[in-house]
């Protein structure tokens, strides 16, 4: 994972849209070859394959929803035989509830669906993923590598440790996903796989477009210590980041990109 990936090849999963495509985009710039996978949104998705088109990068759009085990398992076996490896994941899919619910409201429905999108689906994708990126690793010749080779990268949520108690299924599913982050990075470092958490705060996406209004007045009075929304293109950097090889000596890290949030104020 160090220098230009010289179209080494990148896994992003709900990468049509919002934080996903941004960092598709980046990664190109930086010369990885990026599968853009998507649930539904193919045209979304051609557009995100041009973004990475015209920032240098090739790659190919994937459609699978990262909820149904053939659907990963297909998504997984198609990167494989268009390139033949894998070297980053990128767990970015995910989705919100579609109804805001106070948790003694909450249904089960919208439990199992988020849960499954969120933390099922993408614990089960690194799986597969880590055994084909481990059965890399052993064909790669050589002493073991002093720098991780490979990477998987997880989009958490400052909902992992705040309470929103309107949408308790959701900070269930990023809680589970720190966790999922450290098991991970546990049990995959003696193949070379370091795995880290980034961990967005108040990002301008279609996913914050129901709740816009009322997170403009609360960044206004001083929610997150830099008063802005933050981009897309924010969390790509940090993605970016660790892709090019820059914490060699890390795992199981979060790297927090809220504009401060994180921090406890007086
Ligand atoms: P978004 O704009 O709603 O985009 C969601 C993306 O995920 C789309 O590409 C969508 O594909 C894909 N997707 C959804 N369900 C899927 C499934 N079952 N299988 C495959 N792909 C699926 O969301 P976003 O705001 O960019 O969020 C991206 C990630 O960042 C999520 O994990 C989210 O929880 C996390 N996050 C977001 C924020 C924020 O403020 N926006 C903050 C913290 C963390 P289609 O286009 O095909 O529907």
């Amino acid at each position: 994972m160090n220098g230009s990936a010289n179209g080494r090849v990148a896994l992003v999963t709900g990468a049509s849209r919002g934080i996903g495509r941004a960092i598709a985009v980046a990664l190109a710039g930086d010369g990885w070859t990026v599968v853009v996978n998507y649930q539904a949104n193919a045209e979304a998705a051609a557009q995100t394959l041009a973004l990475v088109q015209a920032a240098g990068g090739q790659g190919v759009t994937i459609q699978a929803d990262i909820v149904h085990a053939a659907q990963r398992e297909r998504l997984v076996q198609e990167t494989l035989s268009c390139y033949g490896r894998i070297d980053l994941l990128v767990n970015n899919a995910g989705m919100a509830p579609r109804q805001r619910l106070d948790l003694l409201e909450m249904t089960e429905a919208s439990y199992d669906e988020v849960m499954a999108v969120n933390l099922k689906g993408p614990f089960f994708l690194t799986q597969l993923v880590a055994k084909a990126m481990i059965a890399l690793s052993q064909k790669d010749m050589g002493a073991p590598p002093c720098a991780p080779t490979r990477a998987i990268i997880n989009i958490g949520s400052i909902s992992a440790y705040a309470s929103s108690v309107n949408r308790a299924e959701y900070c269930l599913s990023k809680a589970g996903m720190a966790m999922m982050t450290r098991l991970f990075a546990d049990r995959l470092a003696e193949y070379g796989i370091a795995v880290y958490e980034v961990r967005p705060g108040i990002i301008e996406t279609d996913m914050t477009r129901p709740v816009r209004e009322k997170y403009d007045q609360l960044i206004a009075a001083g929610l997150t210590p830099f008063r802005r929304w933050g981009r897309p293109e924010d969390v790509a950097l940090a993605v970016a980041a660790i892709a090019a090889g820059h914490f060699p000596f890390s795992t199981g890290e979060v790297i927090n990109v809220d504009g401060g949030f994180h921090l406890r104020r007086f």
